[in-house]
């Protein structure tokens, strides 16, 4: 099957907002345009972006029918976000949606609930160097990656990581500093596939890094809805005679 993948890239948009804060030298159009510009460029996907402050935070539901994938970064506003619209973002996952959660999504509201932990982590903010080393060689979110990649400057996220045992644990980070990190990890829920990326700090050049930018490509690909045929449930008629 071959058909165009439409993807949502959701940012909270409020750093980059900020005259005063360092994000908005970073991405002065915000971190959902360099991600959607990327995307955009790639044959076969076509992007939105939606912000926290749009009404029902640009995601209605004709944007979330419309939406193959969807990408979340979110940090200080997780708790802005209407439960209504929670709400709805899960059922959409679990009709078959992909869900990308980035950075510190780990905290926001749609990947605690799908998670059904904490997701609580250890951070240090110092601008350390971070080594992302593939742990699942072959696996379609790595594709034309090596064996690892660096990132010069990143946040620490360190071990213990409050969330369920990975599907696939596609990426681990090491952190100049010591601490190591599950960092690229894939989920199912229902239909949908569910991968969360570590690296994106807001004050770090992360999405312009063509190894991160190209995981998220990859991503998008692999987190794409699969055609299948309707899930029958309940009472069930035999197929051989009983
Ligand atoms: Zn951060």
């Amino acid at each position: 099957m071959s058909h165009t993948i439409r993807v949502t890239v959701w940012n909270e948009n409020r750093h980059e907002r900020n005259p005063n804060h360092p994000a908005r030298r970073v991405y002065p159009e915000g971190m959902h345009t360099a991600i959607a510009n990327y995307l955009a460029s790639l044959p076969g996907i076509e992007t939105r972006t939606a912000t926290l402050d749009e009404p029902e935070h640009g995601l209605t539901e004709d944007v979330l029918a419309a939406t193959d994938v969807l990408t979340w970064w979110g940090h200080v506003a997780h708790a802005e976000v209407q439960d209504v619209v929670v709400d709805r973002v899960q059922a959409r996952v679990l009709n078959g949606m992909g869900l990308i959660c980035l950075h510190s999504a780990h905290f926001s509201k749609i990947f605690r609930r799908l998670m059904g932990t904490t997701c609580n982590l250890k951070w240090r903010d110092v601008g350390e160097k971070e080594r992302l080393w593939v742990m699942e060689h072959g696996h379609p979110i790595v594709e034309g990656l090596g064996e690892y990649f660096e990132l010069p400057q990143e946040e620490m996220y360190g071990e213990p990581f409050d969330i369920p045992a990975p599907d696939t644990l596609v990426f681990v980070s090491w952190f100049q500093g010591g601490e190591v990190f599950r960092s690229g990890c894939c989920y199912t829920r229902g239909q949908g596939r569910i991968f969360y990326f570590c690296p994106g700090h807001e004050t770090y050049p992360t999405y312009y890094d063509q190894n991160v930018l190209r995981v998220i490509g990859n991503a998008v690909r692999w987190a794409a809805p699969v055609a299948e045929p309707t899930r029958v449930f309940g009472n069930s008629k035999p197929l051989e005679p009983l």
